[in-house]
């Protein structure tokens, strides 16, 4: 076998075969199917946590299980195999494998309609097995698992396991581990992962290093790191587990807030920023010409992006605001002074159009200030491109408002000093970087308008210093939000006719309905010829799509804006940016589709001139019968719920901060906020969403201990230092660009 580990083992000792065989119960066929799995040293063994637990709370008797038809958590039933067989579906005549599992209560029928061959052989009459579904109804009232996980519980040759037929009345908890059929194939099914990590644990558990100082372990309560491996696998107790798990989840977040802290000490310290003179004529005119008075929160935030600004070190700073509370204003201050000072600006937009709504906004904010702006985006006629390219380079363009064109290799400014980047979450740390390098080390405001819950500003955005505008500008009337469902849409057009009658726009929206593009357009089209001639005949309707180049889109929103057309039909491409104040309706069909960032983002389009607000949610859940067939009961369940509970959330609540906690409840983190694309890493344990004291304590330990001893020099933390060299070292990398 031809196998070179590149880690070496956990005593870090470098290994010519492969390090796992050194744990009972792994030979070489083992060892490569782990290594398949990225389980490649006796380290990753230990750190393969537990996916779950069969945990006594969540055991059932299968005469109790009726009391869990509407649980929101699978239960487990423990059982032994009682009856098997292959059975075509009386009703579309599918092969199902059909498995009777019995305890001392009663019968439980387990059925599987995929994978159906392979089970037909998979367990001996008598196995001891736990399954854990959500329990649905079958016919009569009884009661089935569909698709259910299950654990082998007990083999002939095993000794060391519990006694489980004691588990009601023990307390036990016993780790499932995932697995591949590869795996699985060599023995290593959940069961088999349970014997090899006791092995490991017995032979290696006393050569892992505490990697925290004992100082940090005791100001934060914290278990060894000894104590809390074998816990995380073996817990004796629910507590035992909690502390294991409170251990090993400070680990992840505090070497990330390390890494953090570090990125942000060295953009600080690297080199010098621009030293700006906040005096500006020019922002003074503005705000002389402004209709209105700037907020308190506004002006709260200028005065920390001008201290910032004042200041040598370079800013990194993310503005966080909901839709509509102002920031573009509040960035342009900032430009003004910066041009002022003599340097250029750039502002980075994830989309053409928003580039060229803000380019459109900007000018009409500056278009009697003597200062040059230039718009740069794909697509635009050669010879246009070479001009603003050099006016970049000459200096003469002082502010350039643009898309990811403005990153390209070519454009090279005369002298960068400031750049906004509106992010919308598009933007990584790599781009940010970029951006840098093209600049003189230039001060960098982040805007997003989709409020970002703390935990994650903390960790996705740990390097940048937050500022938040709070409070919507006075002359909002709050929208009003309702759902309809499907059958109450006549009603709804008509109340859009009357409004439209009454001078106002309306947009309506639609979800992507395929993943194909094309099936797309054609069922937009086919709606907007159906609202053009059956809904709406005596109104003007326009069409804007993903599809359209970017002179058609710009057509028909100049077209809107102008309020020639009064219906502004649309695919999610006006999600971002759009600003057209007299257009107080929003219609939001397959509401139930759309995800809540999205809803709280397009609701945002309306509610921005001084008249009554509308968003219209229509909702339609049977969609998810029709379109989520391959899932299971329980899983289809919880969508439709998800969807509700989005729904309801927009009802409840204007408050970006409160939709943006829900999302993240929702969604999870990893969907969200690019955090892919943000250079943090992925945590195998630690939850952005749950463990908001933890991330808070980790990062305040993080910034001290840089703080206090930045080279890692004392003694109790060479072992905390050896480690976040070896685990982090990509990280830190893109720290140095970030
Ligand atoms: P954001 O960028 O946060 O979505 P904008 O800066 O685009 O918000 O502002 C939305 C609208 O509100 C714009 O038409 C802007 O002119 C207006 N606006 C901004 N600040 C105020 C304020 N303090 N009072 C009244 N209107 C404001
Ligand atoms: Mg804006």
């Amino acid at each position: 076998m031809n196998r070179t580990p590149t880690t070496p083992d956990i005593k870090g000792r470098p290994r010519t075969e492969s390090p796992m065989q050194y744990v009972k119960g792994i030979g070489p066929k083992r060892a490569t199917a782990l290594e398949i799995a990225s389980i490649r040293s006796i380290r990753d063994l230990l750190y393969n946590f537990p996916f779950d637990y069969l945990d006594r709370s969540r055991i059932v008797h299968i005469r109790d299980l009726k009391k869990f038809v509407d649980a929101e958590e699978p239960v487990t039933v423990i059982g032994q195999v009682y009856r098997q067989e292959l059975r075509r579906s009386r009703r579309s005549h599918q092969l199902v494998f059909l498995l009777t599992l019995e305890d001392e209560t009663g019968h439980l029928p387990c059925v599987w309609f995929k994978g159906v061959q392979w089970f037909k052989d998979a367990f001996e009459p008598g196995e001891l097995l736990a399954v854990s579904a959500y329990p649905g109804f079958y016919k009569l009232g009884r009661i089935q698992f569909t698709h259910p996980e299950f654990d082998r519980l007990k083999g002939a040759e095993e000794e060391d396991e519990p006694d489980w037929g004691k588990l009601f009345n023990t307390g036990a908890i016993i780790p499932k581990y995932s697995s591949t059929a590869d795996l699985t194939k060599v023995g290593l099914d959940s069961r088999g992962f349970r014997r090899i990590v006791r092995n490991a644990l017995k032979s290696h558990l006393h050569s892992v290093e505490e990697t925290l100082p004992d100082e940090i372990r005791s100001r934060a309560d914290l278990l060894g790191c000894r104590a809390a491996l074998e816990q995380i696998h073996f817990p004796a107790r629910p507590e035992d587990l909690a502390a294991a798990r409170r251990r090993l989840k400070f680990d992840e977040l505090f070497f990330l807030q390390l890494m953090l802290a570090y990125r942000k000490r060295r953009l600080g310290q690297e080199k010098k920023g621009i030293t700006y003179t906040i005096e500006s004529e020019l922002a003074r005119t503005l705000a002389a010409s402004l209709p209105f008075e700037l907020t308190k929160a506004q002006r709260r935030v200028l005065n920390e992006i001008a201290d910032d600004m004042r200041s040598s070190k370079p800013m990194n700073r993310l503005l966080q605001g909901d839709v509509g509370s102002g920031k573009t204003i509040v960035a342009l201050f900032a430009m003004l002074v910066a041009v002022e000072n003599g340097y250029q600006v750039a502002m980075m937009a994830p989309t053409e159009i928003l580039a060229e709504q803000h380019f459109r906004t900007l000018e009409g904010y500056v278009n009697k200030l003597p200062v040059t702006m230039r718009l740069l985006i794909g697509g635009q006629k050669k010879k246009l491109r070479e001009d603003i390219r050099e006016d970049i380079q000459s200096g003469r363009a002082q502010i350039v408002v643009g898309t990811h064109a403005i990153l390209e290799e070519n454009i090279k400014f005369a002298r960068l000093g400031f750049v906004v980047i509106d992010e919308q979450h598009r933007f990584g740390v790599l781009q940010r970087a970029t951006l840098r390098e093209k600049g003189l080390n230039p001060d960098v405001l982040v805007m997003t308008a989709t409020p970002i819950p703390r935990t994650l500003s903390l960790t996705v955005y740990g390097d940048l210093d937050v500022s938040v505008i709070d409070e919507m500008p006075a002359n909002r009337k709050p929208i009003k939000t309702g759902v309809r469902l499907e059958d109450q849409k006549q009603k709804v057009y008509q109340f859009v006719s009357e409004e439209i009658r009454h001078g106002r726009q309306a947009y309506i929206v639609f979800p992507l309905i395929e993943e194909s593009e094309k099936v797309d357009l054609k069922a937009a089209t086919a709606e907007f010829e159906r609202l053009r001639t059956e809904v709406f005949p005596e109104h003007s309707l326009g069409l804007l799509h993903g599809r359209m180049k970017s002179e058609e889109k710009d057509e028909i929103m100049m077209k809107f804006k102008a309020r020639e057309i009064q219906i502004l039909v649309s695919t999610t491409v006006i999600e971002v940016g759009i600003d057209v104040p007299n257009a107080t309706i929003m219609i939001i069909e397959n509401a139930e589709r759309f995800g809540l960032s999205q809803l709280h983002q397009l609701r945002g389009r309306v509610g921005r001139g001084a008249d009554q607000s509308y968003c219209i949610l229509i909702a339609n859940y049977g969609w998810f019968d029709a379109h989520r067939k391959g899932l299971e009961a329980g899983e289809l369940k919880r969508e439709k719920m998800h969807a509700q509970t989005r729904l309801e959330t927009m009802v409840e609540t204007a408050d970006g901060f409160k939709i943006a906690e829900v999302d993240l409840r929702l969604r999870g983190p990893g969907e969200i906020f690019g955090i892919r694309q943000s250079g943090v890493p992925e945590f195998r344990i630690a939850n952005l969403v749950e463990d908001g004291e933890l991330i808070a304590i980790a990062r305040k330990e993080a910034f001290l201990l840089v703080e206090r001893d930045p080279q890692l020099r004392s003694p109790s933390h060479r072992q905390l230092r050896k480690h976040f060299e070896d685990q982090y070292k990509d990280a830190l990398e893109l720290g140095n660009v970030g």
